[in-house]
């Protein structure tokens, strides 16, 4: 017999996970030099290593890293000197400091671990639900702005 709705609900707990991509903007892949043509013949970009043939070995490419380290830390998701510690700009010698000084102070360590934890607890469905609204509702009137001036 099947489930009604209400007795699927009632029965089961749903849980969510957001699963986010980012696509960076690299002329070639991640883990090899293939290119990243969009709009190619498919399998025309590939090579024993994305295809994860035995003995390929993958090189990690740099300017997928450079892009990655550019985006830096997250505010939302780090309150600062609270649940961790950011670092303005992306110079090794700033971050090896603050890295170095956590390494120094295991008191400081346990009292940013502490208000990870109690940062964290802030965070939800409803928080990140309505958080990513706000953010299609920002690239929402992003866009009607552009198309607004290009008729004009
Ligand atoms: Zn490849």
């Amino acid at each position: 017999m099947a489930l009604t709705y209400d007795d699927v609900i009632a029965k089961y707990e749903p849980v969510l996970g957001l699963e986010v991509h980012v696509e960076l903007g690299t002329e070639s892949k991640m883990f090899c030099g293939c290119n990243t043509v969009f709009g190619a013949e498919p399998n025309t970009q590939t090579c024993p290593i994305c295809l994860g043939l035995p003995g390929s070995l993958p090189v990690v490419n740099a300017k997928a890293i450079e892009y990655t380290v550019a985006v830096g830390g997250l505010r939302t998701a780090v309150s600062d000197g609270i649940s961790g510690s950011l670092v303005d700009g992306h110079d090794p010698r700033a971050w090896s400091a603050v890295i170095s000084r956590l390494l120094l102070e295991p008191q400081r360590r346990l009292l940013l671990s502490v208000g990870a934890i109690k940062h964290a607890s802030h965070f939800g469905w409803e928080h990140t639900a309505r958080k990513t609204l706000d953010v299609y509702d920002w690239a929402s009137s992003q866009s009607e702005a552009k198309n607004l001036r290009a008729i004009n």
